[in-house]
């Protein structure tokens, strides 16, 4: 027997089941399909958004439908336009064999009159942002009085942005006879106080631990001067070649400005925030999805509800004012069982507010340095050399080899590497060779990203993320392979197809001779000492060296620059 057939649920949800490929029910499923579906109760669920919450309210709800009858039974209470569509596409998806069920989403920016001309036509479940709800509902568009089931979806989110006074006259027009079901990622005071308002002895499941982010998460924390916070930005950028990231500005001001400045000097970023009407909103979010915007500056408000797997990093520019916001914000990677890292970029003064983070997450931040110079070209020369060993070669290209050939006879294999990886490198190194160390000396706990410090030895190894590795695995790999406790192997950075950690000193001929001819799948590892530059020189060498040699006053600053500017040459894309 399926095991979603042993929670209880029936034939045409199995068959949909099936169809998107679903084997097993996710914790919150497991935890909450029986108890809804037994009876008819209030529930209140704490559960972080990539658990599978959708499905845990959605089967459970298509089950109890009367699909025979047009009326609206059901509402789903969203925080976003984009949420509010997500859940309604997973909706039909998962009632696409109950004949008859309809699920219309209703949501702000969009046109009223179709929404209520699809609401017309009869729906019983309906999913809506509480703002577009309260107009429909003002307006006589939609019937929430004989509904039987109220959803209130990421509660605490809808609370943050705003809308208790909206829900709390959403619901003064459904009937007191309802069940009301309330997910959310955590419990402050506000959400608490909607469940002892508006619901009627709640049972309540938690999936993983209250009110802790996902662990997932490695929370990292960079200490510099609020003058460096952008060129701060770009290192981060830089050292992390593959980055798809979304970077929190905390007014619309800096975002627009963060996003701008990003955008000539070359990198592709997109600017999400309230200022933006929905189309331009729409098309930033497209790109975004498509990976053609690698950093998505956004404020909190426009961020919420964003569903984009994938992102490795969550770059907090600016912390937040409230701690509840940082969870939101770092919940945005690290999802889907995927591992992500959250920085955060902060000047001496705010260093105490880490704790007050750190004790709400209960997790522990990784005090790291901004990585200097000369460690950023390290990390573009192998990501260069990977990047070129992986292309695919387009056969378009056969006609003109000859000629090329040619031009290239005279050199060896030694020299046309060479100046092969100098075409890119060549613009890192101009750009940072003489670039400042841009750490305040505040905090002792700092390591650089890429040393670790006296008596330790940071390696290369030439496997990554192409290899199904994040940080977490790869060093669950390290430790087995080379038989050594977790805490033997740290600072372990992902690149898309090789890595760097580091061990202590003592154990580096031990990791040379395990790792030398190791194959994994197949492939021969290749596990190198790396050999930055030593700290010591690079300080003297760059006393008085500026960090932006190519940056000018900007006045009235347009965000189409024709040209990408310093070391990231052309601007790809600039979606605004
Ligand atoms: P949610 O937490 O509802 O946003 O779900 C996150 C993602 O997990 C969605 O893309 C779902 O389609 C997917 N999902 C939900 N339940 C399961 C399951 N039991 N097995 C695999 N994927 C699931």
């Amino acid at each position: 027997m399926n095991k979603f057939e042993l929670l209880g649920l029936e034939p045409p949800i199995i068959q949909a089941i099936n169809d998107l490929g679903f084997t097993e029910p996710s914790e919150v499923q497991e935890k909450s399909i029986p108890l809804l579906l037994q009876d008819e109760t209030d529930m209140v669920a704490l559960a972080q958004t990539g658990t599978g919450k959708t499905a845990a309210f959605g089967f459970p709800l298509i089950q109890k439908i009367m699909p025979e009858s047009r009326t609206t039974q059901a509402i789903i209470l969203s925080p976003t336009r984009e949420l509010c569509l997500q859940i309604t596409k997973e909706m039909q998806a998962y009632s696409k064999y109950v004949k008859g069920l309809s699920t219309v989403a209703v949501y702000g920016g969009a046109s009223i009159t179709e929404q209520a001309r699809q609401l017309k036509k009869g729906a019983q479940i309906v999913v809506a942002t509480p703002g577009r709800m309260k107009d429909m509902i003002g307006r006589r568009l939609v019937d929430i009085s004989r509904i039987d089931y109220c959803i209130l979806d990421e509660a605490d989110e809808m609370l943050n942005m705003g809308f208790y006074e909206d829900i709390r006259d959403i619901l003064s027009n459904t009937p007191e006879e309802k069940s009301t079901w309330l997910f959310s990622a955590t419990m402050p005071r506000e959400v608490a106080q909607i469940a002892k308002k508006f619901m009627h002895k709640p049972i309540e499941i938690t999936v993983g631990e209250r009110n802790v982010g996902a662990t997932t998460v490695m929370h990292e924390y960079y200490t510099v001067t609020g003058r460096d916070r952008y060129p701060a930005l770009k290192r981060l950028a830089d050292a992390n070649p593959d980055i798809f990231s979304v970077v929190f500005c905390r007014t619309k001001r800096d975002t627009q400005r963060v996003a701008e400045k990003l955008i000539e000097d070359g990198y592709n970023a997109g600017a999400l925030h309230g200022d933006l009407s929905q189309n331009q909103r729409d098309l930033v979010m497209g790109s975004f999805r498509k990976k053609q915007i690698q950093m998505l500056v956004a404020t909190d408000v426009a961020a919420r509800g964003i569903d984009v797997e994938d992102i490795t990093h969550v770059i907090n520019y600016q912390l937040p004012d409230e701690i509840e916001t940082y969870t939101h914000r770092s919940g945005r990677t690290g999802r889907a069982g995927k591992s992500g890292v959250s920085m955060v970029i902060l000047t001496r003064s705010e260093l105490r507010r880490i704790h007050a983070i750190e004790k709400k997450i209960k997790q522990q931040f990784l005090a790291k340095k901004i990585p200097t110079g000369m460690e950023i070209c390290e990390i573009q020369l192998y990501h260069l050399a990977s990047k070129i060993k992986n292309t695919e070669i387009n056969e378009a290209i056969s006609p003109y080899l000859p000629a090329i050939h040619d031009v290239l006879q005279e050199l060896d294999r030694e020299t046309l590497i060479k100046k092969m990886v100098a075409v890119e490198f060549s613009r890192f190194h101009a750009y940072y060779s003489k670039a400042k160390d841009l750490n305040t000396s505040a905090d002792s706990r700092a390591t650089s990203s890429m040393e670790g410090g006296k008596g330790t030895t940071r390696f290369f190894i030439n496997i990554g993320e192409r290899d199904g590795f994040d940080w977490k695995s790869l060093k669950d790999f390290l430790k087995s392979t080379l038989d050594l406790d977790r805490d033997d192997i740290f600072r372990v950075d992902v690149k898309d197809s090789f890595s760097f950690f580091n061990t202590n000193e003592g154990v580096a001929d031990h990791v040379l001779n395990v790792l030398r001819d190791f194959k994994h799948d197949g492939r021969l590892i290749n596990v190198e000492p790396s050999k930055p530059e030593s700290s010591g020189r690079r300080k003297k060498r760059n006393k008085g060296g500026k960090d932006f040699p190519n940056k000018k006053k900007r006045n009235g600053a347009s965000t189409r620059s024709k040209k990408g500017k310093g070391h990231r040459g052309k601007r790809r894309s600039g979606y605004f």
